[in-house]
């Protein structure tokens, strides 16, 4: 069973616009259980065993750089558990502090599967986006946490800039794939936990959605 997030009990605070507009789930018990259990797990390892499945169909142009594979971060090559078992696992009304002091110690781990899946994408030729819904103030806690989480070798970091201020992350993550379409890349693959990870405009091939029944993104 795949579980996908929808806004549960009444929308907590907003988030810095930064971040998109985000809501909690509610049921903390049971998302605890599966998040903390095998089912998040195997869930995560179907996901990506589809997408690898589809990935190895691709015909990557040789020598031309331009097949790409977008990437969300943050429960999608990142899991934030550590932070979310000590709040809630979303039950919580969202604390921009504590999640702020979370992100500064680049400590989230990997989700295993992703990561598996993540450098069989990069073996296969692609070219790898990391398009996420943090700020550029945080590019260098972002890379520092991605490489201590064994990530390496993407080709672009794309976080959100000054001018992506409060624009809704359905928006600001079809932005940016446009301008990566519009530099000529083909854009196959796409991964995020978020519906608005995925939708919108210039979407990809085909798009992979991971579980997360711990926050909803608008
Ligand atoms: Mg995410």
């Amino acid at each position: 069973m795949v579980f996908t997030a929808t806004a549960g009990d009444s929308p907590s605070k907003p988030t810095t616009p930064d971040t998109g507009t985000r809501f909690r789930t509610g049921a903390s018990g049971l998302f605890r259980d599966y998040m903390t259990g095998d089912q998040y797990k195997s869930d995560t390892e179907v996901v990506a065993g589809y997408s690898l499945a589809f990935a190895k169909t691709v015909e990557i142009a040789a020598g031309d750089g331009k097949d790409a594979w977008v990437f969300d971060i943050d429960e999608t090559l990142l899991s934030n558990l550590p932070y979310y078992a000590v709040h809630g696992f979303g039950s919580e009304t969202f604390d921009e502090n504590s999640w702020d002091a979370w992100v500064d110690l680049a400590e989230a781990p990997a989700i295993p599967a992703s990561l598996k899946l993540y450098k069989e994408i990069k073996e296969l030729g692609f070219t790898i986006f990391l398009l996420t819904g943090r700020t550029e103030s945080e590019r260098n806690v972002t890379e520092k946490n991605l490489l201590f989480a064994g990530y390496s070798s993407w080709d672009r970091l794309i976080l959100r800039g000054p001018s992506d201020g409060g624009t809704p992350a359905i928006v600001y993550k079809s932005e940016k794939r446009m301008e990566v379409e519009a530099e000529g890349y083909r854009i196959h693959g796409s991964s995020g936990d978020q519906w608005s990870d995925l939708l919108g405009h210039a979407v990809a091939k085909r798009s992979f959605k991971l579980p997360n029944p711990m926050y909803y993104i608008a």
